[in-house]
């Protein structure tokens, strides 16, 4: 909610406003005048005009006027009143399955009748159901409204009508001589073409009946153009606030490692590709600063980071340096302890593991180990975030798949600085491919970097789409597949967020295939299993001892299989796109070809098929994305919540996407040239209670 705090007016100011209705209103976070100016209508009607039955079009909203020619309760499927309307043009039928004698008595024969709603196709020709009908009384017509009637975002108990009196009453503060403190200096209007923001906001509440309602309706009018600019600018602002307190901090200068980086590489066994080496080398050169690195490192699933984020690591461990590396599941930071293990203890470094689920003795000698500095690399959970943690020197700080981690788990970090003055340098990395645009407003704190290069080698994964109602021909083959010493994955997916009930799709699935496949040995795995009983599971899957393991999402990310290369996704349709394209990229990693089935209940809807079309067609997960993003918008694409996206009230960063870069350049000038207003419009536009109120 916007909020004003400074120049605040009280909403019983407002004519008709007293202190109940205040208290609801406060309730929907409308505390003053100005939120009641900012709160802004979702779309509009046009009831400007009166359109001649004979001109009316299916599909759309209209004011129709006409004589009553009959008025008569027919029985059909379900009783409902029957109005037929005429006004010399055609005829229309009016439709009412609740009404009352009242009703039926003003809809008599001969009454003139004024109604608005949706024309549809029915029975009888053109129908409304249920429209709203005003009196038409005697020849004189009332006059029709001469501007759009607002639809306002509402809750129950606020009704329209309530909405529409407040905003009139506000909009009549505003004209009684009040106005909107314009934040934006005039230099600034003038070079971004920004319109007055009063008039904005009046145009918004009540356009003018000659108002380009299409545009509108598109978010391409002057008015929603000047307020999703300011909006967006106020995002841009917070992000470089916050990105300016972390690096105002010191962050330990560390050199390039000379000998730990050369012997992991020999060790290796492979050379790093182009795009590791590229982005290793932009890491390192952030690493010798002595301000905290904040670089997001974007690269697609199987794309190698955990290399990259081990060359840093050795750059920090090298200098002196403890580095925490953080990952989202237990799963995944088992697996990179496992890695970090094998790769670094030949090099005498000391591997710590640290997650919720540990316990007891075991707990306490590795708070030991991180504390005392004898382990130079911690890896683990969330659990690395708790207070008890003491690291005796923290200097880096990696978190895998930062879209699970918010920003105040990325803020939080700040505090864990090294040594008591230092802030830890932080590299983020993720597999979900950020479309641009959206990276350029999300992550607008951080640096980037893309791994833009697959390790040689990969086979792409061959994607087909096959009806749920054929699922006997997806399990034999299966058994074929795993008969010639592949394995496969096969994994479950409920809408439910509930653990529970995932975890019992996934016991019944495995449940039949055992039964269905008897030869083959089957593993379960969900998030319901102790982290023992996963993590050994995983290790048999590993091992090649399990032919086919069944499971739910909680596979998705990073897990590494090369031997795995089929996998049955069940219910496709119901997951988002980057999510399917994380779930397939645990197949294709060795050199035999991979399939991957997607198991979808038929029949599949018009927009389901085109976004499992899109997985057919492409095994770039940036490609993936962009189309995703302009089929579903950007809270679906990154999960709001998860990534700290916040939710804009007016712009939409699908359609404002070519504002991006101007708004950008209009946030650097405004704190160089006019530092003052740059608190008032992050007041004015981020809620306070939302993950920014700490800046
Ligand atoms: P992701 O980017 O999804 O985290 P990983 O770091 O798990 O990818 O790497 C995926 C697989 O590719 C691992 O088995 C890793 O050892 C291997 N790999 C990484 N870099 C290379 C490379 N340059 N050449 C060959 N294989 C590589
Ligand atoms: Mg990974």
């Amino acid at each position: 909610m916007v909020s004003t705090p400074r120049t605040a007016t009280e909403l019983t100011a407002l004519k008709g406003v007293g202190p109940a209705l205040a208290e609801k209103l406060q309730r929907l976070q409308l505390h003053s005048v100005q939120d009641i100016l900012f709160h802004l209508p979702l779309r509009y009607q046009d009831r400007t005009r009166i359109t001649p039955i004979g001109a009316l079009r299916p599909g759309t909203d209209a004011v129709v006027e006409g004589v009553v020619a009959a008025c008569d309760v027919v029985m059909g499927r379900r009783r409902s009143l029957l109005c037929r309307l005429q006004d010399g043009s055609g005829i229309l039928s009016l439709r009412f399955y609740y009404f009352t004698a009242a009703l039926k008595a003003r809809l008599a024969p001969g009454s003139r009748v004024r109604c608005y709603g949706e024309v549809r196709p029915g029975a009888s020709g053109l129908e409304i159901y249920h429209p709203e009908l005003q009196a038409a009384e005697g020849a004189h017509s009332i006059p029709v409204s001469t501007t759009l009637t607002p639809i306002y975002p509402t809750t129950e108990g606020l009704s329209q009508q309530r909405l529409r009196a407040l905003s009139e009453a506000a909009l009549a503060w505003l004209e009684q001589g009040n106005s909107l403190v314009e934040l934006l200096p005039d230099d600034l209007r003038a070079d971004y073409q920004l319109g007055n923001l009063t008039d904005a906001i009046h145009t918004l509440h009540r356009p003018p009946a000659s108002v380009d309602l299409e545009a509108l309706h598109e978010g391409r009018h002057w008015s929603q153009h000047r307020l999703a600019f300011e909006e967006l600018l106020a995002h841009q602002l917070v992000m470089r606030k916050l990105r300016a307190q972390i690096r105002q901090h010191q962050a330990p200068a560390m050199q390039p490692s000379r000998t730990l980086a050369r012997e992991f590489l020999q060790r290796l066994g492979f050379a790093p590709t182009g795009a590791q080496a590229r982005v290793g080398e932009e890491i390192s050169l952030d690493l010798q600063q002595p301000k905290p690195m904040l670089r997001l490192v974007q690269g697609d699933v199987g794309a190698g980071k955990t290399v990259v984020a081990a060359l840093a690591a050795l750059q920090a461990i090298e200098a002196g340096w403890q580095v925490a590396l953080m990952a989202p599941t237990e799963i995944l930071a088992e697996q990179h302890f496992n890695n970090f293990q094998h790769w670094l203890t030949p090099l005498g470094i000391s591997v710590a593991w640290l997650s919720g689920k540990l316990k007891g003795k075991t707990r306490t000698n590795q708070l030991q180990l991180i504390a005392s500095g004898d382990a130079a690399m911690v890896v683990g959970t969330h659990a690395l975030f708790q207070a008890e943690v003491q690291f005796q020197r923290l200097g880096l700080a990696i978190i895998d798949e930062q879209h699970r981690f918010g920003v105040q788990q990325r803020l939080a970090l700040r505090d864990k600085g090294a040594a008591g003055r230092y802030c830890p340098h932080q590299l983020i990395m993720t597999a979900t491919p950020i479309p641009r645009t959206l990276a350029m407003s999300a992550y607008a704190d951080l640096d980037t970097s893309v791994l833009d290069e697959l390790p040689p080698g990969r086979t792409p994964v061959n994607t087909v789409l096959v009806a749920d109602h054929r699922r006997e021909e997806v399990i034999a083959r299966v058994q074929a597949g795993c008969a010639e010493g592949r394995q496969a994955y096969w994994v479950c997916t409920l809408i439910e967020e509930s653990e529970q009930l995932q975890a019992q799709a996934a016991e019944a699935t495995w449940q039949t295939l055992c039964d269905s496949l008897p030869e083959l040995s089957i593993g379960l795995i969900h998030g319901r299993m102790k982290a023992a009983e996963k993590v050994e599971i995983m290790a048999a899957f590993k091992a090649g001892d399990l032919h086919l393991l069944v499971a739910t999402t909680v596979i998705e990310v990073g897990v590494d299989v090369p031997n795995a290369s089929l996998m049955i996704i069940e219910n496709p349709e119901r997951l988002g796109l980057a999510q399917l394209h994380q779930l397939r990229g645990r197949v294709g990693r060795g050199n035999t070809a991979s399939h991957c089935v997607l198991l979808y209940q038929s029949p599949l809807s018009a927009l389901g098929r085109e976004r499992l079309g899109i997985m057919r067609e492409s095994s770039d997960g940036f490609v993936i994305a962009e189309r995703d993003l302009a089929l579903r918008g950007p809270g679906e694409v990154l999960g709001t919540r998860q990534t700290g996206l916040v939710q804009f009230r007016i712009a939409d960063l699908q359609r404002d996407a070519d504002l991006l870069p101007a708004v950008q350049q209009a946030a650097r000038q405004l704190q160089q040239a006019h530092p003052e207003v740059v608190q008032p419009l992050i007041d004015r536009w981020l809620a306070t209670g939302q993950q920014f109120a700490q800046v």
